[in-house]
């Protein structure tokens, strides 16, 4: 079953090669991919909105994660050192496998589109179109403009504005939006979960939340924990910050501790922000761990005129 299940239907109605899935990070734009993937080489009976049958044998192999027609193609951090291994790219390596030096994918576009589909339809799945590098993106064009056996690119962005202009001009693009909360909260419930207000909140709209739902807790918790401590006093405020720094999970925990301080003044949440920032950045610079973190809850104390 999918959330987005229009966009599963829109994808059907679309007698092109390639589209561009644009929204908020973790909004489920993957999901939504793997679903349109799955529709589009199920062999069995699929419901009336277009979703997969989830049974058949396509559907099988897609939900072992070994189905032969798909390909998720994702950055890789570089391998240069110090803070710019954090910077994200898709290289040519990706496309052709001749141009893969470090091997680091194991499949590759052009190989994998020489090959007839087992099921339907091959489909290829770029997670992260903003990070194709511009000679992997060259590479890809042949392909995209002219797909062996009629093959589909997904290309999935946050953003459109930051995929190059040949990618964009040659997509069909799809808005995955938010969905409203009572979706969220049902779905939530039928996956066997309790009911969660604040996890729903958090959330706003973003299916992809749900996918991690004990990282997320933990960080809301932790959150919560540290904003107590702050106000109890310096040494309380430190031994929440060592917590903090034990079970520090740079995924989830920024955003939780923002969501912590939605309801402080203005001013209040724009120092604490920067404090945040602050420790993100002496974590990247690697600086001593226990140290950053006694400092940010040093600084977030002040931040809230708790000192
Ligand atoms: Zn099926």
């Amino acid at each position: 079953m999918t959330l987005h299940a229009p966009l599963v239907e829109q994808a059907d109605a679309f007698t092109g090669n390639a589209l561009l899935l644009t929204g908020p990070a973790r909004v489920g734009k993957r999901a939504a991919a793997w679903a349109i993937a799955a529709a589009q080489n199920c062999q069995g009976a699929r419901g009336m909105d277009g979703a997969a049958c989830g049974v058949c044998r396509s559907c099988a192999a897609l939900a072992a994660g070994a189905h032969p027609d798909v390909l998720l193609v994702e950055p890789r951090a570089t391998t240069a050192a110090g803070k710019a291994a954090r910077r994200k790219l898709i290289p040519i390596g990706a496309v052709l496998e001749g141009r893969d030096k470090g091997r680091e994918y194991e499949t590759h576009v052009y190989e994998f589109l020489e090959v007839r589909p087992s099921f339907q339809r091959r489909v290829v799945i770029v997670d992260g179109a903003e990070y194709l590098g511009p000679e992997a993106a060259n590479a890809l064009l042949k392909l995209v403009e002219e797909p062996p056996h009629r093959a589909l690119f997904l290309f999935l962005a946050e953003d459109r504005r930051s995929v190059l202009p040949t990618i964009v001009s040659r997509s069909a693009r799809l808005g995955v939006a938010p969905l409203a909360d009572h979706t969220l909260e049902s779905a939530l419930l039928r996956a066997g979960h309790p009911a969660d207000a604040e996890l729903i909140a958090f959330a706003a709209g973003r299916a992809g939340v749900l996918n991690d739902l004990d990282g997320v807790r933990a960080a809301l918790e932790d959150a919560r924990e540290l904003d107590n401590s702050l106000g109890v006093g310096l040494l309380s405020a430190l031994e929440a910050a060592e917590r903090l720094e034990k079970r520090f999970d740079p995924a989830w925990h920024p955003e939780a501790l923002r969501f912590t301080w939605r309801e402080r003044p203005a001013y209040q949440r724009a120092r604490a922000d920067t404090a945040l920032d602050a420790l993100q950045g002496a974590l990247e610079a690697y600086a001593s761990p226990s140290l950053s973190f006694q400092v940010f809850a040093l600084n977030v104390r002040d931040a809230f005129g708790l000192s």
